[in-house]
């Protein structure tokens, strides 16, 4: 997607260690041109898959999430990283490694917003070891659910993420994809 490259190129800030900063226009202030442009690509990519559902994790996956939904007319669930005392105590829990805080914790979804008949499409911001994926792909098979395929906004194509999803034969759609961030600097796959 041409634009959110571009947008990575004007406001994206390399880290070390590998990590992308985009505070500017997807973790922290978010654009919502850029979201709805970026939700309609993935229902593009997503088509025809008779997609119910899309599963995302809060908090910055739920604004392309919520898009993507809109464009397929679906319902988005996010997992909550702590149990509300207004949530259902049926549960489906996931212990995800978190990629920027270094360190696992579980994830929560309400049994009633995920069931068997689902099919599902996740929704997150960065992929990166892949982690997060594979958490919610958990929790859609801990439902019974059938995963249809992870849309990514940004991969980071030089981490082990993207692999491992292809090696478990999962439809992995990314919207940018990112070979280094090397010397600070941002390079495209
Ligand atoms: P993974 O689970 O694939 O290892 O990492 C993906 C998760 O970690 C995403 O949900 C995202 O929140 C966070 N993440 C991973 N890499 C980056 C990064 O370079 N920048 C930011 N802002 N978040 C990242």
């Amino acid at each position: 997607m041409e634009k959110l490259k571009e947008m990575i190129l004007t406001h994206g800030i390399a880290l070390d260690g590998g990590i992308l900063k985009v505070d500017a226009f997807l973790n922290h202030q978010i654009s919502p041109p850029l979201m709805k442009e970026m939700g309609d690509e993935f229902a593009r990519r997503f088509q025809g898959e008779s997609i119910t559902k899309i599963l995302t994790v809060e908090s910055s996956g739920i604004a392309p999430a919520v898009m993507t939904g809109l464009a397929l007319g679906v319902d988005v669930v996010f997992a909550r990283k702590k149990k509300s005392f207004t949530m259902d105590d049926s549960l489906y829990t996931a212990r995800i490694m978190s990629f920027t805080k270094g360190e696992e914790s579980e994830f929560y979804i309400s049994k009633k917003f995920l069931n068997a008949d689902d099919k599902v499409l996740i929704i997150d911001d960065f992929l990166a070891n892949g982690q997060a994926s594979l958490g919610l792909a958990e929790m859609v098979a801990k439902a019974s659910a059938t995963l249809v395929g992870i849309g990514i906004v940004i991969e980071k194509s030089f981490q082990n993420g993207r692999k491992i999803l292809d090696e478990k034969g999962i439809h992995t759609e990314s919207l940018a994809r990112i070979k280094s961030l090397d010397n600070n600097t941002i390079t495209f796959l």
